[in-house]
């Protein structure tokens, strides 16, 4: 079993008062990790760890020298590859391609496309008039925030989390991170990166935990962090942001989605199955981007129904090396719980079952994990429970529309305004549509497909801000303006 103490300043602690939680498989529900549990003794050690390293060493680098260490991050997390995605499955219990594939390689690119981004960052400046006609050079600096405290989820750990890191750092601040408490392992296997490539102590800093009276609370709380980035669950956000209310500091929310599909006749049938079918099933559907209600046009209804619930019904579940598997288990037992008790509410209100609403039968070593079917309900109204809330689980509701206006009214009626997907062969539709769904992304014939120079977020209570290419730069740095009479 595997020990994982907070790393901070440099150094794996066990803890001022030395409280540690168990990490469950959830694959087979075994213990599999002993964590350090940070007090709040630990998150102001880390804290300031922080505030000093600003400081101190790693405020005197230049941005290039930043750039270099950087650099030398993503390659040697690239080098350890197979430590990080052993730890990432072990943490998630999914299948070993989508760490391989997607997981750990966005982690490395997290450094290296904010390196250059800073690298190519211009500052503005004007030259002003005076009325002694002499003028003014009026220009720019930008600087780093401060101490980030990055509250991260545990639906693709080491991506979101490094999601943060990268740009914070890039930018020259400095970070105490608060993993899940579900996906420790990857956030401390990064401080092992950290110190093999020699970034300063204290500028990379991990604290575990729990969120309310514990880790997250604390470091939130903590008058010298600078900014607060979260990704998580709205209701957390709220918390977060009366917490940060204190002392206005400032935050960047990425949150929860409640997102739709929308599949036109004329689309290219066979993909938007599979596109639909991945974005409401990858990773057991807990991805903040995936799709829980899926919009289909009546000629294509019946068939589209048929050829998802054929794929659904077509996943193979197991342990994530296991030949062949590609559908993993939810996080955790309460996530299961959850989860099923949106499959019962959905019954209740009425729906027609197409496939799976229960537990899958496993064999005898993983009768312990967090198995779930995946789930597709028809015949719902609009303000089903489960059309409106996000469940986070793999499930969706289909229902069919009748015309472009009738379908971007059902798209947009909804809390939440994190992602879309459009399925049409018809670019001036595709235009139209797109531009009328209120989300801070929509895909056109096609999904989770990232460019890490773009804007990220959410509108409406899906987030607050955008990340991603020079719009991290408004969140990670101050810009300070200096005035110069000539
Ligand atoms: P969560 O909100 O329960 O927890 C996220 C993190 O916040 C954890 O580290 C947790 O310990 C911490 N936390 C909880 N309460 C806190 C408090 N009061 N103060 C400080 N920290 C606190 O979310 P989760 O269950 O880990 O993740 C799933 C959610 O994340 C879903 O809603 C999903 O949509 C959302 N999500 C959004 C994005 C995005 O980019 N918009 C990406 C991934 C996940």
């Amino acid at each position: 079993m595997r020990t994982v103490n907070n790393f901070i300043n440099g150094e794996f602690q066990p803890g001022v008062d030395q409280r540690r939680f168990d990490k469950v498989s959830p694959v087979s529900g075994e213990v599999i990790a002993s964590i350090a549990e940070a007090g709040k003794a630990d998150v102001d050690q880390a804290v300031r760890a922080a505030k000093t390293a600003l400081d101190g060493e790693w405020g005197l680098l230049s941005p290039e020298q930043r750039v270099e260490l950087l650099y030398e991050v993503a390659d040697e997390i690239t080098h350890r590859f197979e430590d990080f995605v052993e730890a990432e499955m072990a943490d998630t219990g999914q299948p070993s391609h989508v760490m391989r594939h997607v997981f750990i390689p966005r982690g490395a690119a997290n450094f290296k496309v904010f390196a250059d981004v800073i690298k190519n960052v211009p500052t503005e400046s004007f030259m002003t008039t005076t009325p002694d006609g002499a003028g003014a050079l009026n220009y720019a600096l930008r600087v780093p925030k401060g101490v980030i405290g990055v509250i991260s989820p545990w639906n693709a750990p080491f991506l979101l989390m490094t999601w943060k890191v990268g740009p914070a750092l890039a930018c020259g601040n400095t970070v105490v991170v608060k993993p899940s408490e579900e996906t420790p392992l990857t956030a401390a296997l990064l401080g092992e990166v950290m110190n093999k490539v020699g970034i300063p102590k204290g500028v990379y800093n991990v604290v575990n935990g729990f969120g309310p009276e514990s880790a997250g609370a604390y470091l939130t709380e903590h008058p010298m962090v600078d900014a607060i980035t979260f990704t998580g669950e709205t209701r957390t956000g709220t918390a977060i942001m009366k917490a940060a209310a204190e002392g206005t500091r400032d935050v960047s929310f990425e949150m929860g989605g409640k997102n739709a599909g929308i599949v036109f006749a004329d689309a290219d049938f066979d993909a938007a199955v599979d596109g639909i079918f991945r974005s409401a099933f990858l990773n057991s559907g807990q991805v903040c981007l995936g799709t829980e209600r899926v919009y289909v046009e009546r000629p294509i209804f019946e068939k589209f129904v048929l050829a998802l619930k054929q794929k659904a019904e077509a996943v193979n579940y197991g342990a994530p090396l296991e030949q062949g598997v590609n559908y993993g288990p939810l996080i955790s037992k309460e996530h299961q719980e959850k989860v099923l008790s949106y499959y019962r509410k959905a019954v209740e209100e009425g729906a027609t079952v197409v496939t799976g609403g229960g537990v899958p039968q496993m064999p005898e070593a993983l009768l312990g994990g967090n198995w779930i079917q995946p789930t597709i309900w028809t015949g719902l109204s609009d303000d089903a429970t489960v059309v409106r809330e996000e469940i986070f689980g793999p499930c969706c509701h289909i229902r069919p529309f009748d015309s472009e206006q009738e379908v971007i009214g059902l798209a947009n009626n909804t809390e939440y305004g994190l992602s879309t997907t459009v399925w049409t062969t018809n670019l001036s539709r595709a235009h139209r549509v797109a531009a009328k769904i209120d989300v801070g992304i929509t895909w056109v014939n096609s999904w989770f497909l990232r460019d890490l120079r773009t804007p990220f977020g959410g509108t409406k209570q899906s987030g607050i801000g955008r990340e991603g290419g020079v719009h991290s730069l408004e969140f990670y740095t101050e810009t300070r303006n200096i005035c110069i009479k000539l």
